[in-house]
């Protein structure tokens, strides 16, 4: 792809991401005179990141009647903004970590930094199943996530269908007990991939049924999700059953593939950091939120390791004599 550079600039650290890690993470550098300059992304989906697509957040602290997460993000940009932030809507292409200073490339600028801080955090997997996609069902009934849309009035008291068989589908499954009338976990295997503690909850649980060796074939309804064609990949057999909710829980894949191999990540493609820390592999850049977090994944875990990052971009700039 041929980049048409319309600026370049040396910045002493450039962020890239834009969830809750991003933002504190500026906000902390912006206050340490930092300067730093963010990454929102663009065509890579709206600022903000996972939380712009679930409504009421009721578990962040310091708001106790809840807030919706599209505000709480417009919130948090905003105080990144009010200490000096430079935000780009802009996706980042590439980076160049070989050379120092690092070298990051958007769509229309091209960018110089001492540090970098990532923060791209992950996208939660979909499958591509027929009804399940935009010109489905998708946000109708089908989600990637029990916990920010499971509230809604449209699964009350309906079957519900979480398709994945790791903690995550478990978990969703119990957190969905409380609106479906029945939740149904849909695995392709005979053995839930899940710890033993989770899977023993989901068995035992009266309203959790397991459907085995099982995947959904399609999903279909009116102006929400009404019902799915399930598939017993052992016999073969296909058989209908009403539903009113379908939930992906297969996993999270973490938004590093602009970093084309560059630090080191874990089997599943999170960035590795230092114990306690957020250095990455290479000094001088760091990482926070969900892009190395497969286990917390909240927006108040996020924005902690957010400041961490700034905390740690700050003493490593002053250690480098870059500050
Ligand atoms: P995961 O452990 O990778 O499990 C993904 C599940 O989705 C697996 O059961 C997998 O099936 C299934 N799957 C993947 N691709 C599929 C496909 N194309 N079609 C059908 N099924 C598919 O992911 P996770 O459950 O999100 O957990 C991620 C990490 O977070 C884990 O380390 C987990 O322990 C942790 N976590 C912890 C908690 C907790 O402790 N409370 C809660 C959530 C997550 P197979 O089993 O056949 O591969």
């Amino acid at each position: 792809m041929t980049v048409g550079i319309l600026h370049m600039e040396k910045r002493k650290l450039v962020i890239i991401g834009s969830g809750p890690a991003a933002y504190t993470a500026a906000i902390y550098a912006a206050r340490a005179n930092l300067q730093p300059l963010i990454y929102e992304g663009f065509m890579s989906g709206p600022s903000g990141g996972q939380l712009m697509t679930t409504t009421e957040v009721e578990n962040y602290p310091g708001f106790p009647k809840g807030i919706t997460g599209p505000d709480l993000m417009a919130q948090f940009r905003s105080q990144a903004e009010r200490f000096g932030t430079r935000l780009l809507a802009e996706d980042v292409l590439s980076v160049d970590l070989s050379k120092r200073p690092f070298l990051i490339v958007g769509s229309s600028t091209k960018m110089e930094a001492h540090s970098v801080i990532i923060a791209t955090g992950a996208t939660a997997k979909r499958l591509e199943i027929e009804g399940a996609g935009e010109d489905g069902f998708w946000q109708k009934g089908v989600t990637a996530c029990a916990v920010c849309d499971g509230a809604a009035p449209i699964f009350r008291n309906k079957p519900l269908f979480v398709i994945g068989g790791g903690d995550s589908a478990v978990e969703e499954a119990i957190f969905l007990t409380k609106y479906g009338s029945r939740v149904y976990i849909v695995h392709r295997r005979d053995q839930l991939r899940a710890s033993k503690i989770m899977a023993e909850r989901a068995l035992k649980h009266p309203k959790i049924e397991l459907l085995w060796n099982s995947v959904i074939e399609k999903i279909s309804g009116d102006q929400v999700v009404r019902k799915v064609l399930l598939k017993n990949l052992e016999t073969n057999q296909t058989e209908e059953r009403e539903a009113g909710g379908v939930f992906f829980a297969i996993g999270h894949q973490p938004n590093t593939s602009f970093l084309n191999g560059q630090l080191k990540t874990d089997d599943k493609g999170y960035l590795i950091v230092n114990n306690g820390s957020t250095e990455t592999s290479l000094p001088g850049v760091f990482a926070s939120g969900d892009v190395q977090d497969h286990k917390y994944r909240q927006a108040v875990t996020a924005a902690g390791t957010g400041c961490m990052a700034a905390l740690d971009a700050e003493r490593w700039l002053s250690s480098m004599g870059l500050e």
